[in-house]
């Protein structure tokens, strides 16, 4: 039987009632990894349906097409709209190990919000060619780099699905060997300049990597990636002054709101409400 989108976590009701819910990932269009574009105002509608308090539209701005002009279309989509609980983000790529930001100060101005994460690693290269351990260190080096000047230096909420990249297509093996130190220099600077982790629903998607030893009947992940996932958002939550953000990353109308995911492991690891970032919008 084929596997599908994520449902029936088995998130207790209670908790389930009580909990925020946020989706403050989405795209609409202007990439092409948006196979079906939609409209803010049907986005609105099919999150509302399902029980979402506030939804966030973060559409890319790539690093080496950095456009981001389409934002000012979108601003008045959403203005027009006028609802307090609809947000304008991006998704800010960070591919420079100097920490340089694309995303021009207009832009700034009239978005609420900014997620950021890598999108360009080389993790194919390192996944089928021969490498040696020097390209291995060369790699998490270049990461750790890329990821602490950002963190350090532009002005952004939320690190968008940390080491999703690297989790989906390396050995898992990485986690204990670099990972696990990365995330926690990261989470440092996280509480300093306010950066909130997201947990994402993408982990359980069906192009997730294989699945074997799938671990539990409504979990399309293998018990061994789960377990690195549960592991890092726990180091997170352990950490008091770190906040979160939900997120569905859906790219298309139908999955907009889809957090079952991230709400539960919110409840799985106690992570209380007031931990769960909220943006107010601008303007
Ligand atoms: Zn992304
Ligand atoms: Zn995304």
């Amino acid at each position: 039987m084929a596997q599908t989108a994520p449902v029936n976590l088995s998130i207790g009701k209670k908790g389930a009632i009580n909990m925020k819910k946020f989706d403050y990932h989405t795209h609409n269009g202007y990439s092409r990894c948006v196979k079906a574009p939609w409209k803010i105002i049907a986005g609105w509608k099919v999150a509302k349906s399902k029980g979402i308090e506030k939804l966030g539209v973060t559409n890319h701005v790539h690093f080496n097409h950095p456009e981001q002009h389409y934002l000012t279309h979108l601003r008045k989509e959403i203005q027009e709209i006028n609802e307090d609980g609809l947000l304008l983000g991006v998704e800010l790529d960070i591919d420079s190990p100097d920490g340089q930001n694309v995303l021009k100060k207009e832009t700034y101005a009239i978005i609420d919000y900014v997620i950021a994460a890598p999108h360009n690693q080389p993790t194919d290269f390192l996944n089928n060619f021969d490498f040696d351990k020097e390209d291995e260190e060369a790699y998490f080096s270049d990461l750790k780099k890329i990821l602490t000047m950002a963190m350090k230096q532009i002005q952004f909420d939320i690190w968008a699905h940390p080491f999703l990249q690297e989790l989906n297509k390396l050995d898992l093996r990485y986690w204990d060997i670099y990972l696990e130190d990365i995330f926690m220099d990261c989470l440092e600077i996280c509480v300093n300049r306010g950066i909130a982790i997201e947990i994402t629903a993408q982990w359980h998607k069906e192009y997730s990597r294989p699945k074997k030893n799938t671990w539990y009947p409504e979990m399309t992940i293998s018990k061994e990636l789960y377990e690195i996932i549960n592991k890092m958002y726990k180091i997170a939550a352990d950490n008091k002054d770190i906040k979160f953000s939900l997120a569905s990353d859906s790219h298309s109308l139908q999955h907009i709101g889809d957090i079952s995911v991230p709400l539960f492991y919110v409840e799985k690891l106690h992570i209380s409400d007031d931990r769960i970032l909220e943006i107010e919008k601008k303007s």
